[in-house]
């Protein structure tokens, strides 16, 4: 998702920022989609339906969180696809009140879901699992609409953040806690577009 909605950011704006250092080159990142797609491919290999093997239930659908796991969510289905695992795709656009680098926990739904999902296995695909509090939410909003089944896919994690405890089925990367972009991931809506991750040095105002 996205911390920081508009008029929430500090007076004067967002602070500058810079790139610091690349934590994960863009080669480092394809490797981990590939086996997170292989975990993933084997794991619902065994869940009836989710397979395509013509087993009852529904296939499965992918609900990716916009904006920040845009591009992972983009990666990761062809990934998938390339493993000839047939999915759905939809999206959820959040956002949360808070500063420019931290989430509030007050979460706010700007998109919901396009179709239901009652009765379809739902693997919802995050960019960075920091406090949980996020994660937590759209646990608890998509349970409440009674999937098959409902795991979560992150691509960064960092642990020592942690306020809540949110089962996290795949993870990317275990990160340190500092603030990165790229690979989809903004800070102040810069620096999405670069294809690596890298943690960003704030020049003081
Ligand atoms: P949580 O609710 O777990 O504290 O926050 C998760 C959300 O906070 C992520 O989806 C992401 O939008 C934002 N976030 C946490 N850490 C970072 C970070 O290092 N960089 C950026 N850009 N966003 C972060």
């Amino acid at each position: 998702m996205s911390v920081n909605e508009p008029g929430a950011t500090a007076p004067g704006g967002p602070r500058k920022a810079r790139i610091d250092r690349v934590l994960f080159s863009q080669e480092a990142i394809a490797g981990k989609v590939r086996e997170l797609a292989e975990r993933i491919r084997q794991d619902y290999a065994a869940v009836p339906g989710a397979n395509g093997t013509g087993g009852h239930g529904a296939p499965l659908t992918v609900v990716g969180i916009l904006k920040g796991a845009f591009v992972f969510t983009a990666d990761l289905v062809r990934a998938l696809g390339a493993l000839d695992v047939p999915l759905q795709v939809d999206f959820m656009a959040v956002s949360s009140y808070g500063t420019a680098t931290q989430t509030s926990g007050i979460i706010r739904i700007l998109k919901d879901l396009d179709r239901p999902i009652r009765g379809q296995h739902v693997l919802l695909i995050e960019d960075i699992v920091d406090t949980g509090l996020t994660l937590r939410y759209l646990r608890e909003h998509l349970m409440a609409q009674d999937p098959a089944s409902l795991r979560a896919c992150v691509l960064l994690d960092k642990p020592e953040r942690r306020l809540v405890d949110v089962p996290v089925e795949y993870v990317g990367f275990q990160i340190p806690d500092e603030f990165v972009v790229g690979y989809g991931i903004d800070y102040a809506e810069q620096f999405r577009y670069l294809p690596y991750i890298a943690c960003v040095r704030l020049e003081p105002q």
